[in-house]
């Protein structure tokens, strides 16, 4: 039995409270409840808990509280572009949801402004919104442009906060974050969330932080009890469109976001669903704005069932009626494999994972059971069993390297892939586990991702 705690306990400011009622938010979560008072005491701070665990208010919460306290009037702010409060996130599309759910928070507060930054939008209605912003939602590369267009000042910032903090860390966006760590240096808070912090990017990190503490919840293998994870061997890509029709023909579906390696994928897989007779639509970065956001949008509204995504859409987005998550193509990192499942299965829900693969993609299941120290349990449908016999078990017991072996959990997940109640240990929502499990198995297959198309510029900020 596991105490739970109120927002009010955490010494949150009257109109927080009365936000977080209106959301129905009745007590914090875990991670929230660590953090909301290491962050109001000050000091930086590296935080991870896994994926629907209600990081955003963990962060959003002691930070807006402070900008309360520090106008205990609700006086308008003068109308300059020097927030106080810098977010920085790595796809538009989590900039634009982090904005909302700060929008959410201050409904009851006086005296507090948000603007959203992000590029693929027209600059003027930005440039006009930062005006008297006191926090700022940004992806990096228009941030910076708008900062070399001196049409922002950073120099006022007290706190920055990297969500999905080892994305934006990595290749990709690393030039960016230092040059905006540069821009608001005189700072004297930065957090970081994310799921999963990779070996690679601590040093990055700390160089960034002041000597950080680290709030980790949950170990990896406690992670992701709530998603149920399959595998389905698959002998070519064929065979994987014919598996996915399948799989995508569970009436238990109530919305599914199947993973496509590359853009091109995204919109093949698409038409070829909608051939099929199934309601799908393709999201990727090389989308205008506008139809992105349109088709996020709409399913988040329900219209959509099936959203065949890019790995844009693997990090933070939050649409809890997202019940299945298929990848059609494998994940190029591991740790990718943990945020994409992670869109389902949110505030304690359940949820189903299923991953497609060819044979050649062996040793990326391998990795991807090393990282989670979780088996994926290989399942078959009748009538589209792969026919190449070279099918081993994905993980036979004890095979993991010394200290990392599976151990503990038995060869087999079945125990988490019913949906008793017990599984998800942190329910701290209070919610019973949501949807049913299909008992349908899943495969992840393919190549890299496209996403972030490297191509055009080269560069990080297509990502965004
Ligand atoms: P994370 O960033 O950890 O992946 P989010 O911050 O996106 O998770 O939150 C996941 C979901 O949980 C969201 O739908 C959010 O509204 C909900 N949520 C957050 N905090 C609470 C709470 N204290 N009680 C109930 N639901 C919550
Ligand atoms: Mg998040």
């Amino acid at each position: 039995m596991t105490m739970t705690i109120s927002f009010k306990e955490l010494g949150l400011a009257q109109p927080l409270l009365q936000a977080t009622e209106a959301l129905g938010y009745t007590q914090a979560t875990p991670v929230q409840e660590k953090v909301i008072p290491a962050a109001i005491s000050g000091g930086d701070w590296m935080v991870s808990s896994q994926t629907g665990s209600g990081k955003t208010a963990a962060f959003l919460l002691p930070l807006l509280n402070q900008l309360i306290a520090s106008n205990p009037n609700g006086k308008p702010v003068p109308g300059r572009a020097e927030p106080q409060v810098l977010i920085l996130c790595p796809t538009r599309e989590l900039a634009q949801q982090v904005s909302t759910d700060a929008i959410n928070l201050v409904k009851f507060a006086r005296g507090i402004r948000i603007a959203t930054i992000m590029g693929g939008m027209p600059y003027g209605k930005q440039i006009a919104q930062i005006k008297g912003a006191n926090l700022v939602v940004a992806t990096p590369g228009r941030l910076l442009d708008l900062c070399n267009s001196r049409a922002i000042r950073l120099d006022k910032v007290k706190c920055m906060i990297l969500d999905e903090a080892d994305r934006m860390l990595d290749l990709g966006f690393q030039d960016d974050i230092e040059a905006i760590h540069e821009l608001c240096s005189a700072r004297g808070q930065t957090l970081m969330f994310s799921a999963t912090f990779a070996p690679r990017i601590m040093q990055l990190a700390t160089s960034l932080m002041n000597n950080p503490g680290r709030i980790e919840l949950a170990s990896a293998q406690d992670r992701h009890e709530n998603i149920a994870q399959t595998l389905h061997w698959a002998d070519s890509v064929a065979h994987k469109h014919k598996l996915l029709d399948h799989l995508l023909s569970d009436p238990t579906i109530e919305q599914a976001v199947v993973f496509a390696s590359t853009q091109v994928d995204s919109e093949t897989i698409a038409d070829s669903l909608r051939a099929d007779g199934h309601q799908a639509t393709a999201l990727h970065g090389a989308m205008p704005q506008a139809v992105r956001n349109r088709r996020l949008q709409s399913l988040r509204k329900g219209q959509t069932r099936i959203l065949v995504a890019t790995d844009v859409a693997a990090r933070g987005i939050d649409v809890p009626t997202i019940t299945h998550v298929i990848n059609f193509g494998l994940p190029m990192k591991a740790e990718d494999y943990v945020h994409r499942i992670g869109r389902t299965g949110r505030a304690g829900r359940s949820g189903v994972a299923i991953t497609l693969a060819e044979h050649r993609d062996r040793s990326k299941i391998r990795a991807i059971e090393q990282y989670t120290q979780q088996p994926l349990q290989a399942e078959v449908i009748p009538g589209l069993e792969p026919q190449e016999k070279s099918r081993k078990p994905s993980h036979r017991p004890g095979s993991g390297r010394p200290g990392r072996s599976f151990g503990g959990k038995g060869g087999s997940n079945a125990s988490n892939r019913q949906g008793e109640g017990k599984s998800f240990k942190q329910n701290h929502f209070g919610k019973p586990s949501g949807p049913k499990f299909a008992g349908s198995g899943k495969p992840s297959s393919g190549p890299k991702f496209g996403g972030s198309g490297k191509s055009s510029s080269g560069h990080k900020r297509s990502f965004a």
